[in-house]
């Protein structure tokens, strides 16, 4: 069984320890650098496909919200019924603004 040296205290340590025994980093045979790269870009890939189907959503929501609802047409109606008494706006402009209002509904 061969030495290594331990990348974090220089201990020789056995090749087929799994951790230094004096430190308990891990033995040097274990790490993989060019894993964990391989590990840190499929996270970085992971979060914008992550990213990218959250706004695919949101804006797929947007799009079937539905309009808002019609106003309450009686309702003003009777505004406008509260302007013409008020003297605010004629009964003509009122008789016409009350048809034009009804043949919305
Ligand atoms: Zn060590």
């Amino acid at each position: 069984m061969a030495l290594i040296s331990c990348t974090e205290c220089g201990q020789q340590i056995s090749d087929k320890a799994a951790v230094c025994p004096r430190c308990g980093s891990p033995a040097s045979t274990s790490s993989n650098p060019l894993g964990d790269a391989v590990i840190q870009l499929e996270k970085a890939l992971f979060d914008e496909v992550q990213k990218f189907s959250t706004r695919i959503r949101e804006s797929a929501s947007s799009a079937r919200r539905p309009s808002p609802p019609s106003p309450d047409i009686p309702d003003q109606i009777r505004k406008l019924a509260k302007l013409k008494d008020d003297g605010i706006i004629s009964s003509e402009e009122f008789e016409a603004k009350k048809t034009e209002l009804l043949g919305k509904l």
